[in-house]
């Protein structure tokens, strides 16, 4: 079988290496010819572990090219993986979805299956097939499934081998026995189902754990308030399997290509049907102020920021991931230069990323120490191990004023008093540490 996978980002570049793994010929399809040369001279333009292995291991069953119509001219199945990214409105952008199906209407040449990978909101995949219909170039045959992607950055190349569910969602017998056969080597559940089940699955899956990040942020918030710690409270309620102990980790907000986007989609698409999701909204708007809880916190330290030096530790929006969309650190960073403070930024791969997106007096530093240096703040935005492996003692030895803002909960509280490290210390929904004048 001829698979082509459109898209070599996080989604169709793992979709692609992870079938030529699994013995199949594949060829990966992007507009960028940069993204393409760098794939030709074996080097990934995405960082993901493993990926560099498996893109070697299997060199002789990949092709990359920009040729879009030789390549699904004679494909049996063509993968849909570009991006759906996020328009004003909130609603999703199908733009870059039906580029690809104009193109694969104009080139296809035989029979084929087209499987949607990308999150496109209920009711694309019908209309990804009626565009096939009404403008195919050649007298072919064309089926069209819904095959949601839900893998994680950072541990894709895991997520899609051992996949926790892989959904199918078709119309026809067709479709349904190709993707079969396609995904015979995976050991994973798979479910099969109509076309607008498995697109709403997708959504409703990506928003649910939204809502569990949200819900378990204002629990936290109202932990600091009322003194309870969050880690407890999140430990207790994980013991209930109803609940499970996964997605209760609090900090400043999800970020991400995919948790953001996702509830603005869902949430956009139901209103316009006439049915808002009020959790899915609520779940946003706790987001969004999550996002500029440790400025808040700073205030209470320094009525104005100018003229301070600010370590920012962690700019990804998740450790493992060179990827910042929507990572508090856009807020954050903007709003520190903005407000007169000089940054010091410390992450191990999301710095170049960063650095051509946000201007200003930012110094990027090579290790955590160096970005401390001098400081009078510290704000932790990404739970980098680097960091939480810091000795407590490091923020008293190289900062001006030690006072650590940890949007992460990266250190364990009782570890911190009993460090004897001189700082003040604050998390999300945790009590407070301050050791500064505790020996004095
Ligand atoms: P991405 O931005 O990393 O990659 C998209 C790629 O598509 C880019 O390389 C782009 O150049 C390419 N592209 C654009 N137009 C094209 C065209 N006409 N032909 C060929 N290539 C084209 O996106 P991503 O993060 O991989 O996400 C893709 C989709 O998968 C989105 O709908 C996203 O919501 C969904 N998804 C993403 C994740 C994730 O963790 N990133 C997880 C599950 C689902």
């Amino acid at each position: 079988m001829r698979i082509v996978v459109a898209g070599t980002g996080y989604v169709g570049l793992v979709t692609g290496v992870c079938f030529a793994q699994q013995g199949f010929s594949v060829t990966c399809v992007d507009v960028s010819q940069e993204k393409i040369d760098l794939l030709n001279s074996g080097k990934s333009p995405i960082y993901e572990p493993g990926m560099d292995e498996l893109l070697a291991q299997n060199a002789p069953r990949l092709t990359f090219t920009t040729d879009a119509a030789g390549a699904y001219r004679t494909a049996d199945v063509i993968f849909i993986g570009v991006g759906t990214p996020e328009r004003p409105d909130g609603s999703a952008n199908l733009d870059y979805v039906f580029d690809v199906v104009e193109q694969i209407a104009q080139s296809v040449e035989k029979d084929c299956v087209v499987v949607v990978k990308s999150t496109v909101p209920i009711g694309t995949n019908d209309r990804v097939e009626e565009y096939l219909r009404q403008n195919l170039a050649h007298p072919v045959q064309v089926d069209v499934a819904s095959n949601p992607e839900f893998l994680a950055q950072g541990t894709a190349i895991h997520d899609t081998l051992y996949a926790s569910r892989i959904v199918i969602g078709t119309q026809s017998q067709r479709p349904r026995r190709v993707l079969e056969q396609l995904y015979a080597p995976f050991d994973a559940p798979k479910l099969f189902t109509d076309r607008r089940s498995a697109e709403m699955i997708k959504y409703a899956s990506n928003d649910f754990l939204a809502l569990k990040i949200s819900y378990i942020n204002e629990i936290a918030n109202l932990c600091e308030t009322v003194g309870a710690n969050v880690d407890d409270v999140a430990a207790g309620m994980g013991f209930d399997q109803r609940i499970g102990s996964r997605f209760l980790h609090a900090g400043i907000g999800y970020g991400g290509s995919c948790f953001p986007k996702d509830t603005k989609a869902l949430d956009s698409f139901a209103s316009i049907h006439g049915y808002p999701l009020k959790t899915v909204a609520a779940t946003i708007a706790v987001n969004e102020g999550q996002k500029l809880r440790l400025l808040e916190k700073a205030r209470a330290h320094y009525p104005s920021l100018k003229g301070l030096t600010v370590a920012v530790l962690g700019l990804t929006f998740k450790p493992g991931t060179d990827d910042l969309r929507e990572a508090p650190s856009l807020v954050n960073v903007p709003r520190l230069l903005e407000e007169g403070a000089r940054v010091q930024a410390w992450d191990p791969i999301g710095a170049e990323n960063f650095r051509r997106r946000v201007q200003g007096d930012i110094a990027y530093c090579e290790t955590p120490e160096q970005a401390l240096e001098a400081a009078d703040l510290c704000l932790i935005l990404t739970e980098w191990p680097q960091i939480k492996q810091l000795a407590p003692q490091v923020f008293q030895q190289k900062m001006n004023q030690p006072i650590v803002l940890d949007g992460r909960n990266c250190f364990a509280i009782e570890a911190l008093r009993a460090s004897g490290a001189r700082l003040r210390y604050e998390s999300i929904g945790r009590p407070a540490v301050d050791t500064r004048r505790e020996d004095q």
